[in-house]
């Protein structure tokens, strides 16, 4: 059975790679010249790769690394030491870490928090322990329905303090979704914090040895390809065509601008982002309130910078919380993953959030901002007589990410099954539990694959044909 997937992200090629392990035959329809939507990485002049966004894998990532091992790549994923860090604005030049010891959860966390002392008091730890341990033995049910609150009214609601937040919460946050705790609904916090809490490794990164373009999204496209699956780039779908019962008849794909070409399948995926799947609504769809739902739903801007220094500004293998204003997590490069590693000269990978205010600036305003953010940060290679010189850098905005992950947005967010009977859905933005993440951009794909397959299975019972079955990764079987 042949199915049509638009779009080459995560998700997309997630879904083929499942199909083709069903038995189906995928053709991946991608607009851009480069795979892996907001996972793309392009190479400079220079044989430098800069990214859409800085991405780190955790072990909390269940079917992200049953795919690596499906894919027999496990070594590409550069297991990091199991501790976060944060630069200390109060302290510039210097970092606090939680250290996770070799213990199981959730004591390692427990001892992470407690053995911490920069950022933390001890009255703040105990704050922190009465408002979040009972939140987490409640389970995710009660997780699930914090998604009315922001993440600030939450902490209040605990008897948090301001300090917390402004101290640990702020980057968590931003990390996350890109926004602040002001903004980002308290599910979003909650789940991710039960994640850490309850697995060993789950807060453990993992950085890729090279670009995701081609050390994961290339891997995948091969394993599609050598089971009959296809993948195009350059295939941009312009219009889902219809028949007259409303279900699709074929995917007009634009590309060569003289002539458009219809693609047509037993059956069809949308894996495009949310903003692009509204805009490409057919008029016959828009009075299902399946899919007016969808309004609810828009992608949250945000900015990935890359800057190569004549030197090393720091020698951490690992991610970094940068606690400050205008910037989100960060890594050098070069000492994170091995294709970009050089022993003399830093390359600071750095997420610049939030950006709404910052997406439409000129890259020389953000660059200058991000400069006196850096200077603060490290006051000892911006100062003095031989400063750290900036050699070059490269700037990436994406107007719409992921969804932005405010209160209230779990109803908007859509099944794999829509009401089409030939068409399905995939992204990180339909309703799976890891949000917007790879994680949950690889189980959508997963999960848009196993409806497909239920529903011939289905059919298959009527005509009593044998099929295959396929089930999401759990902790318990790959942590
Ligand atoms: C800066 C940044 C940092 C991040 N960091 C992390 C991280 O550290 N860890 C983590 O787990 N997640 C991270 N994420 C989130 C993660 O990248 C996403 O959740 C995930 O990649 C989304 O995959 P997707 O397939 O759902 O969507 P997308 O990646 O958006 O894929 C959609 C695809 O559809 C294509 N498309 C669009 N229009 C058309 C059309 N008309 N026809 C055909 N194709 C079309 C697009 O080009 C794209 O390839 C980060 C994201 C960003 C932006």
């Amino acid at each position: 059975m042949r199915v049509a997937i638009a779009g080459a992200g995560l998700a997309g090629l997630s879904c083929a790679k499942y199909l083709t392990d069903l038995g189906y035959t995928p053709i991946v329809l991608e607009s851009r010249d480069v795979l892996g939507g907001l996972v793309a990485a392009w190479k400079d002049n220079d044989g430098d790769w800069y990214e859409t966004g800085l991405h780190v894998f955790f072990g909390a990532y269940p079917n992200m690394l049953q795919l690596f091992k499906e894919l027999k790549i496990e070594d590409r994923l550069q297991w990091k030491q199991h501790t976060m860090i944060f630069n200390q604005p109060d302290k510039p030049g210097t970092y606090s870490r939680f250290d996770f010891p070799n213990l199981p959860a959730p004591l390692n966390g427990i001892m992470a928090i407690l053995r911490n002392n920069d950022m933390l008091s001890w009255g703040e730890k105990i704050e922190l322990a009465k408002g979040l341990v009972p939140a987490m033995l409640r389970g995710q049910k009660y997780v699930d329905s914090t998604d009315k609150y922001t993440f600030s009214e939450w902490l209040k609601q605990q008897g948090v303090g301001d300090d917390v937040e402004q101290g640990i919460f702020i980057a968590a946050a931003k990390s996350l979704n890109f926004i602040d705790p002001s903004e980002i609904s308290a599910l979003v916090l909650l789940t991710a914090l039960s994640r850490f809490l309850q697995q060993k490794n789950g807060s453990q990164v993992a950085f890729l040895d090279g670009s995701p373009t081609e050390r994961l999204c290339q891997p995948m496209v091969d394993y599609i390809t050598a089971r009959g699956g296809e993948v195009r780039t350059k295939a941009p779908l312009k219009e889902i065509l219809l028949n007259e019962d409303g279900s699709v008849r074929g995917f007009s794909i634009g590309g060569n601008e003289s002539s458009n070409e219809v693609v047509t399948a037993d059956l069809y995926v949308s894996a495009m982002p949310v903003d692009i799947m509204k805009v490409m609504l057919p008029a016959a769809w828009k009075q299902k309130e399946f899919f007016q739902k969808l309004d609810g739903l828009e992608g949250v801007p945000v900015i990935n910078i890359h800057l190569w220094f004549d030197r090393k500004l720091t020698d951490i293998d690992n991610l970094l919380f940068s606690r400050s204003k205008l910037l989100s997590v960060y890594a050098d490069m070069s000492n994170t993953c091995k294709e970009y590693a050089n022993p003399d000269r830093s390359m600071l990978e750095l997420v610049f959030a939030p950006a709404k205010d910052w997406i439409n600036k000129s890259e020389e305003e953000i660059l200058k901002a991000t400069l006196v953010e850096l200077e603060t940060l490290f006051p000892q290679h911006f100062v003095g007589e031989n400063p750290a010189k900036l050699l070059k850098y490269k700037i990436v905005k994406t107007p719409r990410s992921v969804y932005t992950a405010t209160p209230g947005r779990q109803k908007y967010r859509p099944t794999q099954v829509t009401p089409i009977s030939n068409f399905y859905l995939a992204g990180s933005y339909t309703m799976q539990p890891f949000l917007g993440s790879m994680e949950g951009a690889v189980l959508s794909g997963k999960l848009t694959a196993q409806a497909i397959n239920a529903q011939a299975h289905l059919e298959a019972n009527a005509s009593s044909k044998p099929t295959q079955t396929l089930q999401p990764a759990t902790n318990a079987a790959t942590a």
